[in-house]
């Protein structure tokens, strides 16, 4: 059988879209995928905010291989004593604010955001949750329930009830959080929004509103965070630390898993009334555990966000065209604004034929991604930039 086989993939693959992006990839390596026939492709969405420090980092690739001489799964979530948790908890906490000093690990961003939520309900014992337009947090039904976008959902009602969503980064509507509140959940910057960077002073504002009414303040940096923005986690850059921070995508340097982490004193309302209050059979997988340990280190001993700003701003440079309406950036995360979908869906298409990977956003049809691993080196921006304004032009003809 032809290991590639479009038919394969179409007829015994579910799909979710009738236009998938469909090349064939055989091999990956740093910033670049390789299709069977050899064909090279720059991947400047880095599978949608996953592969930060490239493809199969040689770190990552030894510490599972070591894990995978040592055991697999051995049990289900929090019972056994293992290294590579314990190794990975304690790597984690050490780079946060004193105050997010638990773990939970989970395995994926979606499941990272349904902990997060439970814990924040569990904790304060209240039942509303508060949300914001345009938002996205997973495609499960508690994430589904707080993320913005209305024809997603549409057809999954019901969903989680007693939600209420108001504006990004309008301090006006702050007020929607009460006492009632259990917890806010927001992105530190919308991503698949079209990468909406709020302003400091909001964040304040909301970090203060939810002090002011003891609701819980939940970031989601499941897209933004792991060096994204130039700090390890956005938060950082808008002086305020959340209740309980979710992560995933880049944080497994290529292999699935996510984490909410919160205070401890929080997290233990997880082990009565009920016990056993959130479970999982496979978070905190061994081998998902060293892969992640390995990318935070690979992320610390390159001093990866050191060059991030650099080039995001290289980048942003370089990328002048006059069919491109806007430009809005933060560190090495990109949305760039053309005047239609159609128009968009063009460019995706003549790029990809160039060889170059970028990608839309799943609420924001009029832009396209720009996320590379933060590894890229400026040559290779430049490379990748000559390539994306080709493929503008022949969108153009
Ligand atoms: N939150 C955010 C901000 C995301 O971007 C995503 C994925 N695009 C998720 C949550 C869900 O992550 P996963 O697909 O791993 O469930």
């Amino acid at each position: 059988m032809d290991q590639f086989s479009r038919e394969t993939f179409l007829n015994s693959l579910a799909q979710t879209t009738d236009a998938p992006y469909l090349i064939a990839v055989e091999k990956a390596e740093g910033i670049y995928l390789y299709s069977p026939e050899g064909k090279r492709y720059t991947d400047l969405v880095s599978g949608i905010g996953v592969s930060n420090i490239g493809h199969r980092h040689p770190v990552v690739v030894q510490a599972i291989k070591d894990q995978l001489d040592k055991h697999l799964h051995v049990m289900v979530y929090g019972e056994y004593i293992q290294a590579t948790p314990n190794l990975l908890a304690a790597k984690l906490t050490s780079l946060l604010p004193p105050s997010l000093n638990c773990c939970y690990f989970v395995n994926s961003g979606t499941e990272a955001n349904e902990g997060a939520l439970k814990l924040a309900k569990r904790y304060t014992g209240r039942t509303e949750i508060v949300s914001f337009r345009k938002s996205y947090h997973g495609s499960t039904h508690g994430s589904m329930s707080v993320s913005g976008n209305e024809v997603k959902k549409q057809a999954f009602r019901p969903l989680l009830p007693d939600v209420r969503f108001i504006h990004f980064n309008m301090p006006g509507e702050l007020d929607a959080i009460t006492t009632q509140t259990a917890c806010v959940i927001v992105e530190t910057i919308q991503g698949d929004a079209g990468v909406r960077v709020p302003d400091k002073a909001y964040m304040k504002a909301l970090r203060k509103r939810c002090d002011e009414t003891g609701a819980l303040l939940i970031l989601d940096e499941i897209q933004c965070g792991m060096g994204r923005t130039g700090t390890l986690f956005a938060f950082e850059q808008f002086g305020i630390v959340p209740d309980i921070l979710t992560v995933a995508k880049a944080f497994g340097g290529g292999l699935p898993i996510g984490a909410f982490v919160a205070n401890r004193t929080l997290m233990k309302s997880l082990t009565h009334d009920p016990m056993l209050g959130h479970i999982t059979t496979f978070g905190g997988n061994p081998v998902c555990c060293a892969a992640a340990l390995a990318t935070l280190q690979v992320i610390e001993d390159e001093k990866l966000l050191e060059g991030v700003e650099a080039k995001g701003e290289l980048f942003e440079t370089l990328l002048k065209h006059p069919r491109i309406k806007e430009v809005r950036r933060i560190g090495l995360l990109f949305a760039i604004d053309f005047d239609s979908a159609e128009f968009v869906s063009r460019i995706v298409e003549e790029a990809k034929k160039l060889g170059i990977i970028c990608y839309w956003f799943l609420s924001h049809p009029y832009s396209f991604r720009i996320a590379p691993p933060l590894t890229i080196a400026p040559e290779e921006i430049e490379e990748s930039c000559v390539g994306i304004l080709k493929a503008i032009d022949n969108a153009s003809r």
